[in-house]
């Protein structure tokens, strides 16, 4: 594997993509590689994740593709990385607080497994990293940004991501019981790695860190080595 492949020019940022599957702890890796760097982090998750809320708020069905269209025809997505915080907008609103609840996460790995979905998000994501940035998700390494200069794969166990999974939800005040984070985690596996376009995948130039028994200062101080190694 040749990291140097994609070189960095001096005074360009590079773009550091973080693949992996549910609750391996991406966001948190990538907002502390992100402010190591002074870079933006970018979570794809979000994005998905305010398409399945506008779907939800709109009563639309993401099964009929002409409803569908419509509908994301009205979606406009922007993101924001301030004071070290991910911050999603949909149509110009700040909803970044209604994106982790079962049901939205439900939602958002079923319309993720759609191909006007992730067509639709491939631009927004690429425009977000212009620039520089961290970006995290399941296919950045593989489909949305091949060309980054450094690609990570992070795994951990089901039973470890369940645990992050519901010690974050509890952090954020979110009721959930140990068994419904794991369940959520295993259905969500289920249809990111079976589904037929751009499934959950480790890109072959992926650096696979098996993060089960690392602290996230301990993923992340990985992959600044990583950095360091490319970025003059
Ligand atoms: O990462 P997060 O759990 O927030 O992602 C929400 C859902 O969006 C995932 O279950 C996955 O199905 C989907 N997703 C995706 N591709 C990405 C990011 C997320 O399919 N790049």
């Amino acid at each position: 594997m040749d990291l140097r492949r994609k070189q960095v020019n001096k005074g360009e940022e590079p773009i550091i993509a973080i693949d992996g599957p549910s609750g391996v702890g991406k966001t948190t890796v990538a907002r502390l590689v992100a402010d190591r760097l002074g870079l933006k982090a970018v979570s794809t998750g979000a994005l998905y994740r305010a398409v399945a809320l506008y779907l939800i708020q709109t009563g639309v069905n993401p099964n009929n593709p002409l409803a569908l269209r419509v509908a994301l025809q009205n979606v406009e997505l922007d993101q924001k990385y301030e004071d070290g915080r991910i911050r999603t907008f949909l149509n110009g609103e700040d909803v970044t607080d209604h994106l982790d609840t079962v049901e939205v996460s439900d939602m958002a790995s079923r319309v993720a497994a759609i191909p006007e979905v992730r067509e639709f998000l491939l631009d927004v994501q690429r425009r977000l990293a212009e620039g520089g940035a961290v970006v995290e998700g399941r296919d950045i390494g593989t489909v949305v940004l091949p060309e980054a200069q450094v690609k990570v794969f992070l795994d951990a166990s089901t039973g470890e991501r369940a645990r992050r999974r519901y010690e974050q939800l509890r952090a954020e005040g979110i009721n959930i019981s140990y068994e419904e984070a794991l369940k959520d985690v295993k259905e969500r596996d289920i249809r990111d790695s079976s589904r037929e376009v751009a499934p959950l995948q480790r890109a072959r130039d992926a650096v696979y860190i098996d993060t089960t028994h690392m602290s996230a200062e301990e993923v992340a101080n990985r992959i600044l080595k990583l950095v360091r190694e490319i970025v003059p």
